[in-house]
């Protein structure tokens, strides 16, 4: 699962990808990352794995991570093949969701694309060449299924009316992921990949001044009203900062935070955000060996989870023991929460939460 960062020119994209690979997890576990200069992956920060690791006292922790893709080159007329385009635009295909960075910070010194600051213009300027995209993939699709319907089968008829509703909405400068689409409609949509439709986050990119205070930049309440309207989230960060930031070991971190007068960094807060937009939860797992996160779909089952440790561990699942989290906590002791009855035994049609410590029980 990755995400895609994009925005128009020197919005400050790079800087934000400069922070996330400096920030980065251990390379060597990730060998594509060393290949592609593009991609950065990132743990997620996760306080529980620290909370269990005073717990266990473990030999390794190892959190979850995520993958941001840098997507460069977005400019008006990308759809019609400006600036990079066409490739720009099949890059977005590949990714699962996208962070859309947003200038909201002023600086004489760095041009604007557009000669001032405007979060919605400039929001807007993207999206459409987004919609244009997807308009064109639409259009290929009605005339083939144009031609189809020829044979008076309903069932082409039916798919052409569905593809000019998606058409219509896009006419109206809306993105597929606004529009209500149908159960029964829901896998044939998904297999049109189109942009617009996948999961969108605003990441408001603030000069060092405001951080403190987000809000009082009129920039960012603007671009805030403009995504509640498509409840899409908006993540405040000062990128420069946070590529400072992310060189800092912990404690430095730590420090660093608390003079700026803020509790959390930009960029955790915004890889949190990019965790949750994916629809990914965490299970852990926690022993003298290792406290791990392990990364699922909300709404997996248990034997399916089982599977992501190990394929065996699917295949011969019997059951998993499960304590949540904050019960563990609370109990002070895997064998104290055990007593406290705590502790359940869920079968193969559980759906795990976030945050579930489990045992996975299985045959080999
Ligand atoms: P990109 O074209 O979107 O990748 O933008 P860059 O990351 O290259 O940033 C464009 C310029 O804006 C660079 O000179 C950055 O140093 C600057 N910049 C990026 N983020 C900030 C910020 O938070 N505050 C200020 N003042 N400048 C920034």
């Amino acid at each position: 699962m990755k995400l895609g960062i994009v925005g128009l020119p020197n919005v400050g994209k790079s800087t934000l990808f400069n922070a996330i690979t400096k920030a980065g997890a251990e390379c060597a576990n990730y060998p594509f990352c060393t290949i592609d200069p593009n991609i950065g992956v990132v743990n997620v920060p996760d306080e529980r794995l620290d909370k269990l690791a005073e717990m266990y006292k473990p030999k390794k922790v190892t959190p979850a991570t995520i993958e941001f893709v840098d997507i460069a080159g977005l400019v008006k007329g990308a759809s019609k093949g400006e600036g990079l385009g066409n490739k720009f635009l099949s890059h977005i295909r590949e990714v699962d969701a996208i962070v859309h960075v947003v200038r909201c910070f002023e600086d004489p010194n760095i041009v604007h694309v557009d000669g001032s600051i405007g979060p919605v213009r400039d929001i807007e300027t993207i999206n459409l060449e987004l919609i244009f995209a997807d308009l064109e993939v639409l259009e290929r699709r009605m005339d083939k299924v144009k031609k189809q319907a020829k044979s008076g089968e309903k069932k082409y008829q039916e798919e052409l009316e569905f593809l000019e509703s998606i058409k219509q909405h896009l006419e109206s400068n809306q993105p597929v992921r606004t529009m209500k689409i149908d159960e029964e409609w829901e896998k044939y949509a998904e297999q049109l990949f189109l942009l617009t439709a996948k999961p969108m986050l605003y990441c408001a990119n603030i000069s060092e001044d405001d951080i403190k205070n987000p809000d009082a930049n009129p920039y960012v309440r603007e671009l805030k009203a403009y995504a509640a309207k498509e409840k899409a989230e908006v993540i405040t960060i000062c990128a420069r900062i946070e590529e400072e930031i992310a060189q800092l070991d912990d404690s430095e971190k730590k420090a660093f935070l608390s003079e700026l007068g803020i509790g959390e960094s930009g960029l955790d807060r915004l890889i949190k955000a990019s965790y949750k937009l994916l629809g990914l939860i965490s299970f852990l797992t926690a022993g003298e060996t290792e406290v791990r996160a392990w990364t699922i779909k909300k709404g997996t089952k248990a034997p399916q989870a089982a599977g992501k440790i190990h394929s065996d561990f699917e295949r011969g699942f019997i059951r998993a023991e499960v304590v949540a989290y904050e019960d563990l906590i609370k109990a002070g002791s895997y064998t104290a929460a055990k007593e406290m009855g705590l502790v359940r035994s869920e079968g193969k049609d559980y759906v795990m939460q976030d945050g579930d410590v489990t045992l996975f029980r299985f045959n080999v």
